[in-house]
């Protein structure tokens, strides 16, 4: 068979990587090209290391909840590279009236699962902790595909969503809670609702299950979120040395696809054209967009209407002495009531060891996001004394950093809006009209690097049986 893969970001790596495992599994022979636009593999995760500080301008971690790219690192044999988060200061601050705030132990994501560190926060009002104690009483309620600030709202009260949910949940999707699908983002409180009417109840319930749970399991190894020793960057360059040589493509900007004599042609900006049994796309949706605009207008137009943010780190590295705060957590996260330019800030070098030297620290202050995404507009330098400015009075720092760097993700973080769900099914199925077509990446089914390694690993495995059975069918 006759593989392409367009993009060389994680979920187009572990297509091509997938397809290579299963070839050789069966026996079957497999000529892979993998097209990569850009002078780099890896897409949004990139890793720097500049005077013995590691630089994360992407994602800086991966879930280990969910099993895919736990699993892979380990077919890949490089478990033994990955660290976990040190969770001495496992906990996250919110901002609230220049303060940071500690988020009330056992807060999860939407809801209490603790009555007396709610209790004692400072973070909420009376009239605040009271609403969300309501959800014990409330009825069940809502759509089915109903917005996350709506359930949250509805259940939990104002404060609950305005001053944690909301930014938490832009720490993670960079979206308004308002616009974004509780179904096709955290399905699980819909499925608490619907089965036992209280969130906070159900919370509970699953906390008092959790430890049995997690006894035989791998979640006792790793802590929620891991990374790799030497940056993120690990995982996608060892993706890319494995494939076979001269397989992965780089500076070939995919133009436009084309279905001719039943095989797929790829055409690219230096006029090259490629011929391929089977083709996964793997870029953003808006770029897939591009690409199939003549050879399906419909999914094409399916794909463009997939809404993106843009957003942008600015890493700054510090003597420790020059910090006045303890940064005794993994960061803080900005409500959009504050009315701040940033929308968080992680402590990097205190949530994973070896990202800054002995006697410094690295912070990484993220800006954009759907509801703030103007702040962009500014140039780097702009960026920097923004960032600056915030964190400075928030942390006591009153110093030059030592450097900075700002990255920039522009239309990177697809928003899985109400009607997502639909939407993406809708793809699924006009792709799946296309024999040999594969679509994969954040954009469709779950937008972290776990969910994208799942995307990429089953599309590859989908085209080696359907050309299997093809085989067999001849
Ligand atoms: C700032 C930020 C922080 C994040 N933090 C986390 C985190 O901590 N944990 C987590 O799990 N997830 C995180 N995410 C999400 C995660 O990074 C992405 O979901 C994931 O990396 C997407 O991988 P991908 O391969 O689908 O897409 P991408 O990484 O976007 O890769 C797409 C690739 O396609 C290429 N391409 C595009 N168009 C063309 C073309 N025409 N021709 C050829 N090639 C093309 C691009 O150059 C790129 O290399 C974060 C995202 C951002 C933006």
């Amino acid at each position: 068979m006759r593989l392409v893969v367009v993009g060389a970001g994680v979920s187009g790596l572990a297509a091509a990587h997938r397809a290579v495992e299963r070839a050789r599994e069966r026996g079957r022979p497999l000529t892979l090209t993998v097209l990569e636009g850009a002078d780099r593999v890896g897409g949004t995760i990139q890793t720097e290391y500049r005077d013995g500080f590691l630089v994360e301008c992407g994602p800086d971690s991966f879930l280990s909840e969910k099993p895919w790219a736990l699993a892979l690192c380990r077919r890949l044999g490089v478990e033994d590279r990955l660290i976990r988060t040190d969770d001495r200061f496992r906990r996250t601050f919110v901002v609230h009236r220049g303060r940071l705030h500690p988020l009330p132990d056992g807060f999860q994501l939407l809801a209490p699962t603790r009555l007396w560190p709610l209790v004692s926060s400072r973070l909420f009002s009376w009239p605040g902790k009271l609403r969300m104690a309501g959800d014990l009483v409330l009825p069940r309620g809502g759509d089915p595909d109903e917005s996350l600030g709506a359930f949250v709202r509805r259940r939990l009260g104002r404060e609950a969503l305005e001053r944690v949910a909301q930014p938490l949940v832009a720490g993670i999707y960079t979206a308004d809670p308002d616009e974004l699908s509780l179904r096709a983002t955290m399905p699980r409180f819909l499925e608490m609702e619907r089965r036992e009417r209280s969130v906070i109840l159900a919370l509970w319930r699953a906390a008092r299950r959790a430890p049995a749970q997690h006894a035989g399991a791998s979640g006792a190894r790793w802590s929620l979120f891991v990374t790799f020793a030497r940056g993120m960057e690990d995982l996608v360059h060892t993706l890319a040395a494995r494939l076979p040589a001269g397989a992965v493509r780089l500076k070939e900007h995919v133009t436009g696809v084309a279905r001719e004599d039943g095989r797929w042609r790829i055409a690219t900006a230096g006029g090259v054209a490629h011929e391929a049994d089977a083709l996964v796309l793997a870029p953003e949706a808006h770029q897939a967009a591009r690409m199939l605009r003549y050879v399906d207008p419909g999914l094409a137009h399916l794909l463009e209407e997939i809404p993106y943010a843009s957003s942008g780190t600015v890493s700054l590295a510090y003597r420790r002495s020059d910090v006045r705060h303890p940064l005794d957590g993994f960061g803080f996260v900005v409500p959009h009531v504050e009315r701040r330019p940033i929308i968080a800030c992680t402590f990097s070098s205190v949530k994973y060891v070896g990202r800054a030297p002995e006697g410094h620290v690295l912070l990484r202050v993220f800006v954009g996001g759907a509801l703030n995404e103007a702040v962009l507009e500014g140039d780097d330098a702009t960026l920097v004394q923004t960032a600056r400015d915030q964190i400075g009075p928030l942390l006591g720092i009153t110093a030059e950093p030592l450097f900075a760097r700002v990255a920039r993700h522009a239309r990177a973080m697809p928003q899985y809006h109400v009607g997502h769900s639909a939407r993406a099914q809708a793809i699924e199925q006009a792709a799946g009209r296309h024999p040999g077509l594969r679509l994969v990446g954040g954009a469709y089914r779950g937008v972290g690097i776990a969910d994208c390694v799942r995307s990429g690993e089953e599309a590859a495995e989908t085209l080696l049986e359907d050309a299997e059975r093809e085989r067999a069918g001849r």
